[in-house]
């Protein structure tokens, strides 16, 4: 008896603190932050490219969003066609990035789109020191979570895809215990031919695979309807990182 009474009115201490947290959390100068971003699970961190078992799945990734009129191409795509695609965006382009929060919102909502978390600056990991790495994943998850309401662990794309066991042991310790690397890419980081581009996605779109592609350069806003095709042609299912490897929102792992 003794120990329930207890038990429950600890329970009521928490239950007060929860709530002075959260009025707490809506006095600062940015307005309410979302209350509901799970708190990190850090543990070993390990690369992923490709879906667990069989099947049909492809999980389309784009990184940076150098040039704005090819991320507003591939907004406009997702909004248009319920295309589901995870979003790697960098802090530093926040200003491009924040034209498109009130349309992503509702597709990462409903699950169509995924934000991971690309690092602040782009800078090169395994040419980091500690501090920097842990500073480059964190701004940029606190940006994601400030501006998208979501966070991005526990998938981590390492810039340029270099890491290293120490670059990875912090991402680890950070929750980021998902390495997003990719079996496929449409190598269009830099300017690429539209017909080098559809040679690379033909190589790149096969079951199972993790794709990666960039807002930087505008080809692929070109090839949108071939693209889909092939995809349509092939029978893949295009999801998100969540329904590829059974990750959720709700816990960040
Ligand atoms: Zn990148």
């Amino acid at each position: 008896m003794t120990a329930r009474g207890h038990g429950r009115r600890d329970f009521l201490g928490m239950l007060a603190l929860g709530a002075a947290v959260t009025v707490l959390g809506g006095c600062g100068p940015s307005g309410p932050r979302k209350p509901e971003i799970p708190p990190a699970v850090p543990g070993p961190a390990a690369s992923v490219t490709r879906a667990p078992g069989p099947g049909h799945q492809i999980a389309l990734t784009v990184d940076d969003g150098f040039d704005p009129e090819t991320l507003a191409a591939y907004v406009r795509l997702a909004s248009d066609t319920g295309l589901a695609l995870t979003f790697d965006p960098i802090g530093r382009l926040a200003d491009t990035w924040q034209r498109h929060v009130k349309a992503l919102r509702p597709l990462i909502d409903k699950g169509q789109v995924q934000i991971a978390n690309h690092t602040f600056h782009h800078r090169l990991l395994t040419q980091c020191s500690d501090a920097q790495v842990r500073s480059e994943i964190e701004r940029n998850e606190d940006w994601i979570e400030k501006t998208f309401r979501v966070t991005s662990r526990p998938y981590l794309r390492p810039p340029s895809g270099l890491r290293d066991a120490r670059t990875d042991a912090i991402a680890g310790s950070l929750g980021f215990t998902r390495i997003l690397m990719w079996q496929g890419s449409f190598e269009d980081a830099a300017p690429v031919s539209a017909t080098q581009l559809m040679i690379n996605a033909r190589k790149a779109l096969l079951p199972g695979a993790v794709v990666v592609g960039h807002a930087n350069v505008g080809t692929v806003t070109r090839l949108y309807p071939q693209l889909t095709a092939l995809i349509r042609e092939r029978g893949l299912q295009p999801v998100t990182l969540d329904q590829m490897f059974g990750t959720s929102r709700s816990v960040g792992a």
